[in-house]
């Protein structure tokens, strides 16, 4: 097996191999652009490794010296060599960019004999002092990432060198200070370990190498695949190359930039530049680093040429590019390039923007917006006249768009325990690290102190559509004590704040916030969206407000009412209870007569809100003693209102308790035993739709009344003949001419299998994954918090199937239902109304698989609607 390709054998095409890194770098070779030249270890070789044991075979570790000589050769250098010494970077990348969430080592290659003899060989102090600063950097490095003995012990060291010293900044540092610092850290790692640091550069490698491949499992990478859908089973490559440094000197430097703004999508260059810097150095917010544009005065040529390799790039790839390079000696080096990571509100810009420009064709552009991105701009933003009337006690950087109000936390560990208590909050750190994502996701907004545009906060916050203000210096932050002052005003832990990431204005108190609307670019991606796809999509409302909401957002219908969220209201919930307990269908039938009128009226402004679009309307599904009281004086209120005392009451109560209540009296089951219910919903449902069909002559309003929970086509069929009996008397009462529909949701696993039996009856069949995940797995999505935690560590599930459709499992079932539903019913229309009916891979499944319509909650609509798009083009 070929396990190692150098930068001349790959190219773009050869990502699932080589990583979108090492592609990348293997295409920019290609097209002439300045690449240190080194090589790639495939993702089949990490994928091997763990095979192995987590162990680097023989093969992969020959090739890989095969790769390093050839490396050697290319770039006259030699690898541990005393007279030409040859340092490499040894560098992550998966094939899908996961910035920051995997390891890189620096300076590879160096110890102490290569240390004296690369001083000897140049006695300029500059150089010495760099020198110093690469080893320092290096065992810092090594022992992080390698060893995993932790960063903060060497970021101890240097702020007591620099405080003693009393220099602020790392550049203050001298050749001798630093030598000094290199001389701690070996004794430090010596102290952590127990081992001297290991001295052989090829033993170096190896480790590193091993190193990135195991980076591939650790927390913060496995939270992040899960967030964003990568499988596990991808790995990473591994890159090997020859440094170049932009730490060398003053003629040297290093930098991040965008072809485009990536929180706007404005055609402008972005990014930053830091002098006498590397790598990590200007994401970590160790200095302020300068804007890119500086750079032009600094070092012209390498500006320019930089500038011509953005054209190239962006010509190329036709998306804009996120660039690492760095300056040695006025020269400039390319380092990486990929489709830069954007903002939701970017994206749609540079989608729309690369066709105006014949980059892309609108199908392309419509391909290329991650529709999870699109939840952020359908969450609120800041109230405009309430953000008008605000004062801002402060101003950073504005990262990444969007409105979040909360209480101030200082961890990410609190961000993640309040918010699990159902507290908003806004993250406020000195600045972020990978460690620090769950916390980050948690937040509402992310504030720090430290660090720029590219920082990791504002490059994370920006992934995941999360609001945030970055490097707002003017915070004096106590972290220890939990409490910064800002603009005057002291904060401590529970204060309220409101921060814009847009303007990167931070206001006191919480701002209101309104919803989002479909505009401009938005709208005009979504149009193309609609030209393309094939499944409709409808929405879950119960009130008319949700409906009308889902209509803006574009649904073209209601995939599911749930009736019984109408039942909670005070006057309504007192006569459902009475109803609950009656003792003969009598009383029943008196209490849901009270209920009949409010039901109608519900349904008639759905009806209403969708202007004659479909409407489907689920009847009664959860277990009666969800409904009953649990207070004192409401079990009072109800005895006095039946005429019964508090014990009898009570011990009716009691006699509804079931051991497993998803298994139990509900769903269609609650029909059979008390037809009357399902009698009173049908009257409501006609009633209502015979009063907006009178008022609206020119709306088509079909009601498709949906039965829950069937499982044998003999419930459907009784259940049914309830409803046609009342309905078409309702209609006949009214002397008036209405179509309606009767179907089911297939949601327990038996109804999926007997599918051809059910379909004879059912004029549709609605998918209810929720339900028949649950069904299928056998197990309670209200339970299985509990565990999935352990099975996301064991690998033995990398989703939560709750959220991501198991195609495997739960779509068979559902691949089978339509199979021998639709020969038997060629009418039959097939929908989806669980939540993953706004899931993209799901989405892409439902299409794949014939579906008729997918409906999601309304802030969803537009998401399944590119989703949908994208499935189909
Ligand atoms: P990440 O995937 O987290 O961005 P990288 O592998 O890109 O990690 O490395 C981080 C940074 O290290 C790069 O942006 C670059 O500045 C620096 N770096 C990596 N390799 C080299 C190299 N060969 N020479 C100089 N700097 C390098
Ligand atoms: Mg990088
Ligand atoms: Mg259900």
């Amino acid at each position: 097996n070929k396990w190692v390709y150098t930068f001349k054998e790959g190219n773009m095409s050869m990502r699932n191999l080589l990583g979108g890194k090492g592609a990348n770098l293997a295409e920019m070779t290609e097209i002439g652009l300045p690449v240190p030249q080194g090589f790639t270890i495939t993702t089949e070789a990490c994928t091997q490794y763990y095979e192995d044991g987590r162990k680097i075979n023989d093969e992969i570790m020959a090739q890989a010296m095969e790769g390093v000589a050839w490396m050697e050769k290319e770039n006259g250098k030699k690898f541990g060599d005393l007279e030409n010494p040859l340092l490499v970077s040894v560098r992550s990348g998966a094939r899908a960019s996961m910035p920051g969430m995997m390891d890189t080592i620096l300076n590879l290659g160096l110890n102490d004999e290569v240390v004296a003899a690369m001083i000897k060989g140049n006695p300029d102090p500059a150089f010495e002092r760099f020198v110093y600063d690469s080893y320092r950097r290096f065992i810092q490095m090594f022992s992080d990432v390698v060893m995993e003995v932790g960063k903060k012990y060497f970021e101890q060291l240097i702020d007591k060198m620099k405080e003693e010293r009393g220099v602020k900044y790392d550049v203050d540092l001298t050749a001798a200070d630093l030598k000094e610092l290199a001389e701690q850290f070996k004794a430090e790692y010596k102290n952590q370990l127990g081992t001297d640091f290991p001295s052989d550069p090829v033993e170096q490698l190896k480790l590193a190498i091993e190193a990135v491949f195991r980076s591939w499992d650790n927390p913060r990478a496995n939270v992040y695949r899960r967030d964003n859908d990568i499988p596990y089973s991808w790995g990473t490559a591994v890159n090997v190359m020859p440094m170049v440094f932009g730490n060398l000197n003053n003629q040297s430097g290093t930098g991040v930039a965008f072809t485009r703004d990536p929180a706007t999508g404005e055609n402008k260059l972005m990014g930053e530049f830091l002098i006498n810097a590397q790598g990590e150095d200007v994401v970590a917010g160790v200095r302020t680093p300068m804007p890119i544009a500086q750079m032009e005065k600094e070092f012209p040529e390498a500006y320019a040429d930089f500038l011509k390799v953005c054209e190239t790039l962006e010509n190329h790839y036709h998306d804009m590019q996120d660039m690492e390079f760095t300056v040695e000696n006025k020269k400039l080096y390319m380092l990486q390039c990929r489709n830069g990571k954007r903002t939701a509100q970017a994206a749609l810009k540079i989608a729309c923007d690369l066709v105006d420009e014949g980059h892309k064709t609108e199908a392309e552009a419509v391909a290329m917006i991650d529709p999870r991105n699109l939840d952020t701009l359908l969450h609120p933003q800041f109230d405009a006249a309430a953000l008008k009337a605000a004062t801002p006690l402060g101003k950073g950087l504005g990262a990444s768009p969007g409105a979040a109000a909360g209480k101030v936390v200082f961890t990410a560990d609190d961000a993640e325990a309040w918010a699990a208590r159902g507290e908003k909050v806004v993250l406020v750190r000195l600045e972020t690290s990978p460690e620090d994502i769950t916390g980050m996701k948690a937040a509402q907004g992310i504030l720090t102190v430290r660090g720029g545009m590219t920082s990791h906060a504002a490059v994370v916050a920006r992934g995941m559509g999360e609001c945030c203000v970055s490097g707002c210096g003017d915070i004096n932050m106590d972290e220890e004590n939990k409490k910064f002052t800002l603009g005057g005003v002291e904060f401590h832990e529970g204060d309220t704040i409101s921060i814009d990431g847009t303007t990167g204005n931070i206001y006191q108190g919480i701002i209101p916030t309104v919803d989002a609307t479909i505009a401009g670019e938005f709208g005009r991606i979504m149009a193309w969206a609609d030209k393309y796809r094939k499944l409709k999509v409808r929405t879950n409302a119960d009130t008319p407000a949700d409906a009308k909401k889902a209509r803006e957002l574009g649904a073209e219908g209601i995939g599911l009412c749930r009736t019984e969220h109408m039942f909670f209201e005070a006057d309504r919930i007192a006569a459902f209870r009475e109803m609950i307990c009656s003792d003969t269908v009598e009383e029943r039938e008196a209490a849901l007569e009270k209920i009949l009128p409010y039901q109608q009226n519900d349904f008639e402004g759905l009806f209403e809100a969708l202007e004659g679009n479909p409407v489907t309307i689920r009847f009664l599904d959860p277990p009666l003693h969800e409904f009953v009281p649990t207070e004192e004086a409401d079990i009072k209120k109800l005895a006095e209102a039946k005429n019964k005392s508090v014990e009898e009451i009570k011990a009716m109560i009691n006699s509804l308790h079931e051991f497993n209540p998803m298994m139990g009296h509900r769903g269609c089951r609650l029909a059979v035993t008390y037809p009357e219910i399902a009698k009173m919903q049908t009257k409501a449902v006609i009633r209502a739709a015979l009063n907006v069909q009178k008022k609206h002559a020119d709306w088509k309003v079909v009601p498709e009344i949906m039965i829950p929970l069937v499982c044998d086509v003999k419930e459907l069929k009784f259940v049914k003949q309830v409803v046609v009996e009342t309905a078409d008397a309702e209609i006949k009462a009214a002397g008036a001419d209405l179509k309606y529909e009767v179907g089911t949701m297939i949601e327990i696993p038996r109804a999926a299998l007997t599918a051809d039996e059910i379909a004879k009856e059912a004029d549709f069949f609605c998918f209810g994954t929720n339900d028949l995940t649950q069904m299928t797995y056998g197990f309670s999505r209200d339970d299985a918090g509990k565990f999935l935690n352990a099975y996301y560590d064991t690998k033995i599930f990398e989703n939560d199937p709750f959220a991501k459709l198991d195609q495997t499992g739960v779509g068979k079932l559902m691949e089978t239902a339509i199979k021998l539903g639709k020969p038997v019913n060629p009418n039959l229309h097939v929908g989806i109304c669980g939540e993953h009916g706004g899931d993209p891979s799901s989405v892409e499944f439902c299409h794949k698989i014939g579906l008729n319509y997918v409906s999601c909650s309304p802030f969803r609509v537009p998401i399944a609607r590119l989703a949908a798009a994208q499935a189909a083009i």
